[in-house]
């Protein structure tokens, strides 16, 4: 009698998008499958909480490429419109200029050039100029950058990649999305406008590679998503799929550290006991992996050790009354993007007029606040935590002053005291998030993408130094966000299937 094959077991660490995603995608391929969280919910920086009637989203509010997540039903077998459904939004923004300008940012391609250069000096050609080369940069970068592994050399060898590497000039990465979009584009709110891309992943337009500029396409040219129910929804959706298909979740348990011989993975330890696993998916933060729960190993300090993307503070806030003038998704500009960047890059710092953002999502769900009340979540991009602001008292101030800021800016720029509104406050700031997810220094996007050689530099999907050790998630390539997490996942567990077999 032949004795059975061992039962191949992949754990995965932490329940982000990229661990649930990655837990699927194991599992729909026959292996077995635990997942291991911390927290005593799924979704990591995916999260909700609910405060006197009111429900906030706490984390991502702006959804693009939801096919990446229906993608995931489909591997199972599942319709993805009987678990989770999308409207996509238009308009999509609600801008504010800091003159007291407004504009609304709509999905209609022909109706956002008219209203922008309506509004501006802005002429149509720019703007048309300006989404072909963004569409373009997306088409070139997608097969070769974002789809698959930047750390294989058989990735180098295909016509994709020969493809993006001969459009090189049209991907602009050697000059920043400031300068080229003011080489462009001849009104400054319309180049602020652009600009204020950078923040989606944490970067800053006066260092990031102009190739940036991509995140307006997937906005605006793709298209921008509200999940029926909120954001918190799709950690919901995936993980009762991921139960569905098999998967284990042991929720509000740390892993502490991962087991290694000869440098080949060899299990986990939980609770102080050690777990036999053949291959690990980890979806912490790439730093905490090699730096706390590997600590024997040296990491890559090359890429450990370059800068975070920014943090955040974000103020929940239960309002009294109804804004007709907002809509889902609001963006008060900074009058001084300059200004506003340095501080938050250089200086470490809040400026005189940050950008402040505010997400209504009762205004599609009116179920998220009380009759006759709205669900704002406020948001002022922030460093995250540095021998600068890592103290208590200095982040305590920190977070006064983005309040204080929030407050001014809103309230000159509605024509009204908003802070008279406010009935119910909760807060988020770099503490809380380090504190919640994991994510070293409290930052949102891993690593900082203000360089141009920021994509080659994030760590790969698998370690060179840990047989076994996969990643996923926004710390590593290709990068933070839903859709690029989502990638990761993809990516990082093709490549454990390959590894460990079927
Ligand atoms: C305020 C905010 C706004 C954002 N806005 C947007 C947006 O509008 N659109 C967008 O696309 N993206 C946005 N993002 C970014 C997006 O949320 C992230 O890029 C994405 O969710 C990252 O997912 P992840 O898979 O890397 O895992 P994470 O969400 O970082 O989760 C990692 C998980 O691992 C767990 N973990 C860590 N260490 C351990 C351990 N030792 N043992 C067990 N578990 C562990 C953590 O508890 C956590 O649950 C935003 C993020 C924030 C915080």
């Amino acid at each position: 009698m032949s004795t059975p094959a061992p039962q191949r077991k992949v754990a995965v660490i932490g329940s982000g998008i990229a661990g649930l995603a990655g837990a699927i995608r194991l599992a729909a391929q026959g292996l077995a499958v635990d997942v291991f969280e911390a927290e005593h919910t799924v979704g990591g920086k995916i999260s909700e909480q609910h405060v006197d009637g009111f429900r906030f989203d706490r984390g991502p509010s702006v959804l693009t490429m939801p096919q990446y997540i229906d993608d995931l039903f489909r591997l199972a077998g599942e319709d993805p419109a009987a678990h989770i459904r999308y409207e996509r939004l238009d308009p999509v923004f609600h801008y504010f200029f800091a003159d007291g300008s407004r504009f609304q940012s709509h999905a209609d391609r022909e109706r956002f050039i008219t209203a922008l250069s309506e509004l501006t000096v802005t002429r149509p050609e720019e703007l048309r100029t300006f989404f072909h080369r963004a569409a373009r940069k997306l088409e070139l970068t997608d097969p070769v950058f974002l789809q698959r592994s930047l750390h294989r050399l058989r990735n180098y060898t295909d016509r994709a990649t020969f493809r993006g590497l001969f459009h090189l000039g049209a991907l602009q990465a050697f000059t920043t999305m400031d300068r080229a979009n003011r080489r462009l584009l001849r009104d400054p709110r319309t180049v602020a406008l652009f600009n204020q891309y950078a923040s989606y992943n944490g970067s800053d337009p006066f260092q990031a590679p102009a190739t940036l500029n991509l995140i307006a396409h997937y906005e605006l040219g793709l298209g921008a998503y509200y999940p029926v129910g909120g954001m918190y929804r799709i950690a919901a959706e995936l993980h009762g799929l991921a139960e569905r298909l098999g998967v284990r979740f042991h929720l509000g348990t740390p892993v502490e550290r991962i087991l290694t011989e000869r440098r080949r993975v060899t299990g986990i330890r939980v609770g102080g006991a050690d777990l036999p696993y053949t291959a690990v998916l980890a979806n912490a933060d790439v730093h905490h992996v090699f730096r706390i729960l590997l600590p024997d190993v040296k990491g890559p300090r090359l890429v450990l050790d370059r800068p975070r993307s920014s943090s955040v503070v974000v103020f929940f806030w239960g309002m009294e009354g109804t804004s007709p003038e907002l809509g889902l998704h609001n963006l008060f500009l900074s009058g001084d993007q300059r200004d506003e960047y340095e501080h938050l890059f250089r200086a470490k710092n809040i400026g005189a007029d940050p950008s402040v953002y505010v997400y209504i999502s009762s205004k599609k769900n009116p179920a998220d606040a009380p009759p006759g009340m709205e669900n704002w979540f406020v948001m002022i991009s922030v460093p995250p935590l540095s021998e600068r602001t890592d103290t208590e008292a200095e982040m305590d101030k920190l977070r006064a002053r983005a309040r204080e800021a929030a407050i001014t800016k809103l309230s000159r720029l509605l024509g009204r005291d908003v802070s008279a509104a406010i009935r119910v406050e909760r807060t988020m700031d770099p503490r809380t998030i380090a504190q919640r997810t994991r994510s070293a220094f409290g930052s949102v996007y891993g690593y900082s993408s203000n360089g141009m050689l920021s994509a080659f530099l994030r760590h790969a999907n698998f370690s060179r130094r840990v047989k076994g050790l996969y990643l996923s998630g926004g710390s590593v390539h290709p990068g933070p966000s839903i859709p690029l997490s989502l990638l990761s996942a993809k990516i990082a567990s093709g490549m454990v299937v390959e590894a460990v077999g079927k």
